[in-house]
């Protein structure tokens, strides 16, 4: 079966084609962030006039790519939730209308199956279950994955998401938007060691995250660098960087040992953009490598959205009987706040 599938919840239109059997087969990508970088966010009326334009020229092009017409297409997904909301529904309304146009089934996907699933696009391709990290803009999270449809919460953050704390103290460093990939780029040249930064909840006995707390510190050592010797000099930005990253990192993979000594699993998946980050991989590798295990993570380009985690997730849903393929429903429902324990078996 070929299913295509749309993402559209926040700032980046993704489009991709994924078969049951023959797993991804083409995928395109637009991202917005450039259209949101001087209102330093995403603004979501922007997002959702951008989606309209960008979604039927990247669905021509990824038929292209995939060398398949529309009439070779089985099954129609899309991302119903969580997300913006406007934004959510172009991408819902096109998936629905060219499965209602055709006589498709539609399949609504939870964006953050997308994530938790995107690991399983790289090669070599964890088995299940596996400890799920899923760390990227809005949400931090351990999960506990037996199967397709089957995650079970072990913890998550109790406030700011890891993205979020990359970018909003990435913002206080006047680094621009979004400053999780800037602020990391910058502390590959800094010493880790230089400033004294909390790690919130790193000894608490369950698989909590708190990183609210961290920007205000950011903060506090930026005024008193400042009061004592000026604007930051570019060694002393790169120190900074460094000190914040290794505290926002070090709490990650604490927890995420925890989580493998906990279940006893052997295996942990990173997804989400925080996956991208080097340091993160590294410090995880390594620890896994010490408890006789071994990390995964999605190939580079699919941590932050896209629409391959979406078609895919579909396909891996179909497989498992678990998409309704009756073709019955044709409703673009959005769910701009969606647990994923609604999706689970
Ligand atoms: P959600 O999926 O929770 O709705 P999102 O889709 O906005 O959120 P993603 O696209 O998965 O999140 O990830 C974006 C986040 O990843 C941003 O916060 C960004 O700063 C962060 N990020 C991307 N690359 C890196 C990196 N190399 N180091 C640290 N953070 C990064
Ligand atoms: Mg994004
Ligand atoms: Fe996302």
């Amino acid at each position: 079966m070929i299913i295509i599938g749309f993402e559209s919840s926040c700032d980046e239109t993704g489009v991709a084609v994924a078969c049951t059997e023959r797993g991804l087969l083409a995928h395109a990508l637009h991202s917005q962030i450039a259209m949101h970088r001087e209102y330093g966010g995403v603004v979501p009326e922007l997002a959702s006039r951008d989606h309209i334009q960008r979604i039927l020229p990247l669905t021509a092009e990824v038929l292209q790519k995939a060398g398949l017409a529309m009439g070779d297409i089985d099954a129609v997904a899309y991302t119903a939730g969580p997300g913006l909301a406007g934004a959510l529904l172009v991408g819902a309304s096109v998936a629905q209308s060219f499965a209602w146009a055709r006589g498709l089934p539609a399949i609504p996907i939870h964006h953050l199956e997308g994530h938790l699933l995107s690991p399983l696009l790289a090669q070599p391709r964890p088995e299940f279950p596996f400890v799920a990290l899923l760390v990227s803009g809005g949400h931090t999270q351990l999960m506990r994955v037996d199967g397709v449809g089957h995650y079970e919460l072990l913890g998550e953050t109790l406030d700011d998401a890891a993205g979020e704390a990359f970018d909003k103290t990435a913002k206080l460093m006047g680094l621009g938007y979004p400053g999780g990939p800037a602020l990391s780029l910058l502390a590959e040249k800094g010493d880790a060691a230089r400033y004294d930064l909390p790690r919130p909840l790193l000894h608490s006995r369950d698989l909590d995250f708190s990183f609210s707390g961290l920007k205000t510190a950011v903060l506090t050592r930026l005024k008193s660098i400042e009061k004592e010797s000026g604007p930051l000099d570019s060694t002393q930005q790169a120190d900074l960087a460094a000190s914040t990253e290794a505290a926002i990192v070090d709490v990650l993979a604490a927890k995420a040992i925890k989580a493998m000594k906990q279940t006893g699993l052997k295996s942990l998946v990173v997804a989400g953009g925080v996956g991208a980050n080097r340091h993160l991989r590294a410090k995880l590798q390594a620890a896994m490598k010490g408890l006789g295990g071994e990390a995964f993570f999605p190939p580079l380009e699919f941590c932050t959205d896209n629409g391959a985690m979406i078609a895919f997730a579909a396909a891996e849903r179909v497989k498992a009987g678990l998409a309704d393929l009756s073709g019955d429903s044709h409703a673009f429902t959005v769910h701009p706040r969606w647990d994923l324990q609604d999706v689970c078996v």
